[in-house]
């Protein structure tokens, strides 16, 4: 898992240093990647303490972060994919967060879930990793599975599986420029 993990931010950071520049027309930078905390000893963001069980981007401090035992989670129940969404949404987080506010869609969750599907299918088209057939439909059923378990996929901060996954397809068959 931790070996998955290393390689989505390295397809994810590779995808936006390609494509960032171009498609924004301002140089990118990568966040930080603060990674893999377990429980209550997480980085604190702004003040406000990690939660455990939960992925997230703190934008205060440019960082991503995550909770082992949420990786692990749906890692064992569906498979790798579910550790390259979290880490490809998180960092579309950090995206948006160095765009233009008008840019940001209000729908934030599922413009990340976008991002993410853009990131992830151009990294397999460059060769640097492999999406496979059916990999979006396991999404879908991991999310409606853990629907509500975790802060990181309740359905009334992040929308329904089925619009997640829908936003998630936008992103990889239309690339970044469907997300906006
Ligand atoms: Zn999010």
């Amino acid at each position: 898992m931790q070996d998955d993990e290393q390689t989505a931010v390295k397809a994810v950071d590779g995808f936006w240093r390609r494509h960032f520049a171009q498609q924004f027309g301002q140089p990118y930078r990568s966040p930080r990647v603060a990674g893999a905390y377990t429980g209550t000893d997480g980085p604190s963001c702004g003040g406000e303490p990690s939660v455990p069980f939960n992925a997230f981007y703190c934008r205060p401090g440019d960082f991503l972060a995550w909770d082992e035992d949420l990786m692990a989670a749906g890692y064992s129940q569906i498979g790798d994919a579910w550790v390259y969404l979290i880490i490809a949404h998180e960092w579309g987080h950090a995206i948006q967060a160095r765009l233009d506010n008008d840019l940001v869609s209000v729908a934030a969750e599922l413009q990340a879930d976008c991002l993410a599907g853009a990131a992830l299918q151009g990294a397999a088209d460059e060769g640097v990793i492999a999406i496979e057939p059916g990999d979006g439909e396991e999404l879908a059923k991991t999310l409606a599975a853990v629907a509500d378990d975790y802060p990181w996929t309740k359905e009334s901060d992040h929308g329904s599986a089925e619009e997640r996954t829908s936003s998630f397809n936008t992103g990889v068959q239309g690339g970044v420029s469907a997300c906006i």
